[in-house]
């Protein structure tokens, strides 16, 4: 007999057609977690386009895995050698014009953001102009323009899915009040926000970085190793940098703000070493719903793939055999003033997320490169934002123009 709580599985025709996904990033971390899912997919999910920027031998080695329709090289000086004998049998294209032609490309159903930083605006862009599904793990694509991007996607009937874990636990803990009432509609923040009186706070969840414990002494003699060893995610170079400044969870109020349509008073954020909890919902009638899990990004890249199907997943699941304790305690904004810089970009949106993420890509470069020391990241990005003439509607041209502006005054900052 069927239990009233489960609902019977009915596969439509378009629940078994295999999903075309465009995997934008796919060298990277996200692309490679990315890459399981689509091979574990049992061929409902196929890699029709992939994109890297330099590692083409790596692209190489990944086409003949997954055999994608499209290649793009965005740098179009990357070398093109590893490519040269897959040119009779794959279409490759170069450069930021490649980029846009393979991601509308009609075939195309799903297009997973996941280029790191403000590069990966384009793609997000492009995805949302032609009316695909976006699934989002580029957050800088709403830091730079989350309002901008909600309109086009309004205008095209585009679709943006949460793939950042918190963003996606937060999807999943408000989808448990949709047989009464459908909060936020099927597609997330896509205006259809009847519902979203329901939630009194949206809790992000931050594991603390590998800095958690440090003073504001300790910190200023933190090593590039020290910050590049994450202790719960294994992530690439830029993300781990930012989780370890705290700017990561800045730019996930600023992504949640946009994602949810809330104000930034109702974002909260709550330290959460042991990475389980991934995010949580408090609702009106003071329910609050989290959802756990490893630390592991392919269950929340599967559920942006799917639109929240649920089927099994190649991570890990949790070990309830072993004993083990959830903290949760507030982060201490001293030590980590990026998230009221978060909070702050969160309120005033205009350019302010624009020339933030573009002052921090340059700020982590730099320390990556031993230019700068660690303690001196979020200080120069609220330097430039203060130093900043506010602009309170950018266009997306304008938006990139500023974006150059704020690097080339970071760089000057720096180097003075
Ligand atoms: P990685 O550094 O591991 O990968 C970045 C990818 O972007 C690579 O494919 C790289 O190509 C490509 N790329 C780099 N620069 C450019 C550029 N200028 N133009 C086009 N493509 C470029 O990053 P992650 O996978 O860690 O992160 C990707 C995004 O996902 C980020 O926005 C991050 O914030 C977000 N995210 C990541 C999580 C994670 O667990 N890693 C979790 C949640 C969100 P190549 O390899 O050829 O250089």
């Amino acid at each position: 007999m069927q239990s009233q709580y489960f609902r019977k599985e009915v596969k439509t025709s378009d629940e078994t057609a295999p999903r075309r996904v465009a995997v934008l990033g796919a060298t990277g971390s996200i692309g490679g977690s990315a890459l399981d899912v689509i091979a574990a997919s049992g061929g409902r999910l196929t890699a029709a386009v992939l994109t890297a920027h330099r590692q083409t031998a790596k692209l190489a080695e990944l086409t003949r895995r997954f055999h994608p329709e499209i290649l793009v090289v965005t740098d179009p000086a990357a070398d093109r050698a590893p490519l040269a004998e897959l040119e009779r049998t794959t279409r490759i294209l170069y450069g930021p014009d490649g980029l846009d032609e393979a991601v509308s490309a009609p075939e195309i159903d799903v297009v997973l953001a996941a280029i790191v930083g403000g590069a990966g605006l384009r793609g997000s862009w492009r995805a949302l102009e032609t009316g695909k599904t976006l699934a989002l793990a580029n957050k800088e694509s709403l830091v730079l323009a989350g309002s901008l991007l909600f309109d086009l996607a309004r205008k095209t009937g585009g679709r943006i899915l949460p793939v950042d874990s918190e963003h996606s636990a937060i999807w999943q803990a408000l989808a448990s009040c949709r047989p009464a009432v459908s909060p936020y509609g099927a597609s997330v923040g896509s205006g259809e926000s009847a519902g979203k009186d329901l939630v009194r706070r949206l809790i992000l969840t931050a594991s603390g970085g590998p800095f958690r414990n440090k003073s504001l002494d300790e910190l200023e003699r933190v090593t590039v190793a020290e910050a590049l060893a994450h202790p719960t995610w294994k992530m690439g170079k830029k993300i781990t940098i930012d989780s370890a400044t705290m700017m990561n969870k800045a730019f996930e109020i600023i992504e949640a703000r946009w994602l949810f349509d809330l104000p930034p008073e109702k974002i909260d954020v709550m330290i959460h070493p042991q990475s389980i909890i991934h995010s949580m919902v408090e609702f009106i009638d003071g329910a609050v719903l989290a959802q756990m899990g490893t630390p592991d990004m392919r269950l929340p890249i599967q559920l942006a793939l799917f639109g929240m199907e649920r089927r099994r997943c190649p991570s890990p699941s949790l070990d309830w055999s072993l004993a083990r304790s959830l903290e949760l305690f507030p982060p201490d904004e001293e030590r980590f003033p990026a998230i009221s810089l978060g909070r702050r970009v969160a309120r005033d949106g205009g350019s302010a997320g624009a020339v933030v993420n573009a002052a921090n890509e340059v700020a982590v470069a730099a320390f990556l490169a031993g230019k700068i020391p660690f303690h001196k990241i979020t200080g120069i990005c609220q330097s430039i934002l203060d130093h900043h003439q506010f602009e309170q509607e950018p266009s997306l041209e304008r938006l990139f123009e500023l974006d150059r502006q704020a690097r080339t005054e970071t760089e000057t900052w720096i180097s003075d």
